[in-house]
């Protein structure tokens, strides 16, 4: 064979190889939840600030496994359908105009009673070893998620889902470039990414932690309804938007894994 034809025939499989990787990075970034990496970044930040009491306790719990390594746990287990009935605790939707407390509650369970069912389970003396570690591994997440604006959105446009934007030329919508778009371009891992979030003074970080789930919540959807006012149905974003929010995602993630030590020290330390 020509040496021309079999640079021709190398450069084609090449193609082939890039086209599917690509593909594949769509499909995965086609998930509506808080990027993966996102999730790692929230249980790597928790991991630094458990107590003694409690990191043991967890430990053993999850037989070593760090919390970033379960923190998509709950996602996952969303194509299964026995798992059916914890997909409404991901999010909770709120009028604009309205507080938390000022709605009914799903009766299938939301985000916020999702939260309170593990942390009940995880306090009570009586409740198994496995239903503790499946409830462990779903407040890592569900805390995560506490802190994606829009996990937090409104109904009628299902958090940010039925918002169509264009995404650096391809199609997306508010609630996935929130989710994972962003942080998936930045480019970095989660222990990067970890590594990288701003260093907090000790007053900070109190004032981060301090604060009951149903403040949190509240303050997840007043940056809810600052993000819906960020964008215009169809709009054509890309880096402008990801340098004016990167402060604000590294923040969340920050906040999140913060939080997320709190809640656990309060349980187990
Ligand atoms: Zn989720």
């Amino acid at each position: 064979m020509p040496y021309s034809l079999i640079l021709k025939k190398t450069l084609i499989m090449r193609g082939t190889f890039l086209l599917l990787l690509m593909s594949t990075h769509l499909v995965m970034g086609n998930s509506n939840f808080w990027s993966k990496t996102g999730h790692r970044v929230i249980g790597d930040v928790a991991q630094q600030h458990l107590n003694g009491k409690t990191k043991r306790a967890i430990t053993k719990l999850l037989k070593g496994q760090s919390l970033a390594a379960v923190s998509n746990y709950a996602d996952i287990i969303k194509s299964d359908i026995a798992y059916k009935n914890f997909s409404s605790w991901h999010y909770v939707n709120i009028p604009a105009d309205k507080k938390y407390a000022d709605i009914a509650p799903s009766p299938d369970g939301n985000l916020v009673t999702g939260i309170q069912k593990c942390i009940e389970i995880l306090k009570h003396k009586n409740s198994s070893e496995a239903d503790r570690v499946f409830y462990l591994k779903m407040l890592i997440h569900l805390i995560g998620d506490l802190h994606q604006p829009l996990h937090v959105g409104r109904l009628e446009d299902k958090g940010g889902n039925d918002i169509q934007l264009q995404w650096f030329g391809k199609g997306s919508n508010l609630h996935r470039i929130w989710d994972a778009n962003i942080i998936n371009d930045y480019g970095l891992s989660y222990t990067e990414l970890s590594k990288e979030l701003p260093l907090l003074s000790k007053e900070q970080m109190r004032e981060i932690e301090k604060g009951t789930i149903l403040e949190w919540v509240q303050e997840s959807q007043v940056l809810a309804n600052e993000v819906y006012t960020s964008v215009n149905k169809g709009e054509k974003l890309g880096y402008s938007y990801s340098f004016e929010y990167w402060n604000t995602v590294e923040e969340q993630l920050q906040k999140g894994g913060l939080r997320l030590a709190r809640v656990l020290n309060d349980i187990f330390g």
